[in-house]
């Protein structure tokens, strides 16, 4: 059995710096690993529509915007296939055969959905425009579809994650179990740094979301990101440069863990430079220390912040600046890889479809049914 990936983003947005740290930084670096033999990256269209139903044309609007996203941050279309989920009706049919298996109590309990629903304030009336769409409660087994319609063994994606994979899970021994062995059960690959397992927003309070305007975005500006990181809350209780600070619960800190490299140091060292006080630090473990004695402003702080991450974001800009000026190149990318992901689906779903006994057109499975069948008629007959 192959090594195969599977994940992707919802087009609701551009991506931003939580995306690259829970999942596709990680993704490009098992892409160029050669470990794989397949990678498949979704634009998961479909499921945002399943919240963003009166508003195609944000969904539409940002299919271009995330493809650019990903190969400014290194996907490579000629090592990973770049698809769109609603281009392929397989998905849908995959879906609907797992919605029998599993319940309604099942959904109910999964405590993403549940978050995901008091974060849209989706109320529990009936009320059309209010209550929760019927697509985005089940969101969980569409997600199955499209794991294991690729029969990926590794799903790269954040911690928010987790519930979905195990829905997967479940729903691949229910099948095999029901049906016979077609469908393979994934891992899920979550970030091995702690941070970047939900990187919070930059209001510090939940996690960073497009749906929640509290994002730094991989297209942002240097400027755009001085400004964002300036606004940032950092601990409440370090109000003179002289308090001791607190690193736990400080999202300064929190991206700093994600995204600060040792060679920063020597990069960004003059931030530590000031009038009143200069420091000299090699590692992240000895900032926070000084951090936490006191003595260190958050605007030093703030400042290294902001030269770390531009130094990551610079490199993915600039491609960004260059693929926005080939656009059919873009397309293109998207067409081919779509055909190329509804070749492996199609092919699981005729596998799905034989194993539950669905498929009675299929070649050599008419001529034995018509057969079966007129042989128990003519015996009813005589
Ligand atoms: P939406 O608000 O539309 O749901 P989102 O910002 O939550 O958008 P998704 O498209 O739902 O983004 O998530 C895509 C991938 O990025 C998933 O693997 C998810 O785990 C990961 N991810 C999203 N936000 C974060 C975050 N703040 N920290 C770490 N990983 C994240
Ligand atoms: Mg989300």
């Amino acid at each position: 059995m192959g090594k195969i990936i599977l994940t992707g983003d919802r087009p609701t947005g551009r991506l931003h710096i939580g995306h690259y740290v829970g999942s596709l930084r990680r993704r490009v670096e098992l892409q160029n690993s050669g470990k794989f033999d397949e990678i498949y990256i979704m634009i998961a269209d479909a499921q945002a529509l399943t919240d963003n139903a009166d508003n195609p044309e944000k969904v539409r609007e940002n299919i271009i915007e995330v493809a650019l996203d990903y190969l400014s941050a290194g996907l490579d279309p000629g090592k990973s296939h770049l698809f769109i989920q609603s281009q392929i009706s397989e998905l849908t049919e995959l879906d609907f055969f797992y919605q029998n298996l599993v319940t309604v109590q099942r959904l109910q309990r999964n405590p993403t959905v549940k978050a995901e629903i008091q974060m849209r304030g989706f109320s529990d009336s009936d009320d059309n425009r209010t209550g929760t769409p019927v697509g985005f409660f089940c969101y969980p087994i569409s997600q199955a579809a499209d794991i294991t319609a690729f029969k990926a063994t590794t799903v790269p994606v954040g911690e928010d994650q987790e519930p979905m994979i195990e829905q997967t899970r479940e729903i691949v021994r229910k099948f095999n179990s029901t049906y016979g062995p077609v469908l393979v059960e994934p891992e899920i690959m979550l970030p091995d740094n702690s941070a970047c397992m939900r990187l919070p927003g930059t209001d510090g309070k939940a996690k960073m979301s497009k749906s929640l305007g509290n994002c730094i975005y991989l297209s942002d500006s240097a400027e755009e990101v001085a400004r964002k990181v300036k606004g940032m809350f950092t601990d409440p209780g370090h109000l003179q440069v002289s308090d001791p600070g607190k690193v736990e619960g400080n999202t300064v800190f929190t991206y700093l863990d994600a995204f600060c490299r040792p060679e920063h140091f020597d990069k960004f060292g003059d931030c530590f430079v000031g009038r009143k006080a200069s420091f000299e630090f090699h590692s992240l473990d000895e900032v926070k220390e000084q951090y936490r004695k006191g003595g260190l402003g958050d605007v030093m702080i703030k400042n290294f912040l902001t030269a770390v991450l531009n130094d990551t974001l610079e490199p993915i800009r600039a491609r960004r600046h260059e693929l926005e000026k080939d656009i059919p190149y873009v397309y293109a990318v998207l067409k081919e890889g779509t055909e190329a992901a509804r070749k492996a689906a199609s092919q699981t779903l005729a596998e799905v479809k034989a194993a539950m006994k669905i498929n009675y057109f299929d070649k050599g499975v008419l001529d034995e049914l018509i057969r079966k069948q007129s042989e128990k008629f003519s015996q009813a007959g005589q």
